[in-house]
């Protein structure tokens, strides 16, 4: 693809982080099918999760299903399905979501419908109860509200979901970027002078404050949101934050609290 035609994602975008947070926790390889919808215009059809938002759920099921055969041995062993939460209140009670989901329960597969939820009705608790009840009603066995910045902390329980058939729904909770109109953190900085120029970090995020510049990696501070992804994924720990002594706790009370209006 070419490099215009790829999805810019925000900086911050929580929906990045939990496709980046779900990718590395499940893994790569044959059997394993990461699809879905992001539900984000800016970010569009060639996000690395996603494709449109209007009627992207419609235009992928066929994709979904030929990814799927159901009966053959070379269907895949995990599927991620990645669903927005205004998405999912729209579809649920037609055939576009439970359908394919009761199918892959009936069939023993793994399932891990990611229940992206950052729009602005979804952002307490009784927005996320009524997310959980219908990932239920779609066919998940549990439910489990993450936060996808927490990348440590939901990687292990991912992990462990990926191994037992059935389908297991998650809510990555989090408000979209774009709603934290105060932000919510300092932002981060790399030490030009430790950093080894692996670009890891800038492949794996994939943030638009975040590029190359050899030798090393930069931050434009002007555009980073101090989510403190890069930094989860730099090995050699270069990415310096002004959050760092922040439990994840902290941090996702500060991105809630940046949400304003
Ligand atoms: S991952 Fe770390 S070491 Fe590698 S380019 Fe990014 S900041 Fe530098
Ligand atoms: S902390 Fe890293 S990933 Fe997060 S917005 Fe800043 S540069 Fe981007």
């Amino acid at each position: 693809m070419h490099k215009a035609q790829q999805g810019i994602c925000c900086p911050g975008c929580p929906h990045r982080a939990a496709y980046v947070t779900v990718k590395d926790a499940v893994g790569r390889g044959r059997g394993k099918v990461f699809c879905g919808d992001a539900g984000c215009p800016a970010v569009g059809e060639v996000h690395p999760a996603a494709t449109t938002c209007p009627g992207g759920m419609a235009r992928l099921l066929p994709r979904y299903a030929q990814a799927i055969p159901g009966k053959d041995e070379a269907r895949p062993k995990v599927c991620v399905h990645f669903i927005r939460d205004e998405q999912l209140v729209a579809a649920c009670g037609d055939d576009g979501i439970s359908a394919p989901l009761d199918h892959l329960a009936s069939e023993g597969e793994i399932v891990l419908p990611c229940i992206l939820a950052s729009s602005k009705g979804y952002l307490d608790n009784e927005g996320i109860k009524r997310l959980a009840e219908l990932a239920e009603q779609a066919g998940a066995a549990d439910v489990t509200v993450m936060d996808p910045f927490d990348t440590r902390g939901c990687q292990d329980i991912i992990r462990d979901m990926a191994e037992v058939p059935g389908v297991h729904a998650i809510i990555f909770a989090s408000p979209c970027a774009l709603l934290q109109t105060a932000h919510p953190a300092e932002p981060a900085e790399v030490d030009h002078y430790s950093c080894v120029g692996c670009q890891r970090c800038v492949q794996i995020t994939g943030c638009p404050a975040l590029s190359f510049q050899p030798p090393s990696a930069v931050i434009d501070a002007d555009a980073c949101s101090g989510c403190d992804l890069c930094a989860d994924y730099c090995r050699t720990h270069v990415i310096l934050s002004p959050c760092a002594r922040m439990t994840p706790e902290e941090r996702r009370a500060a991105r809630y609290a940046a949400v304003r209006g």
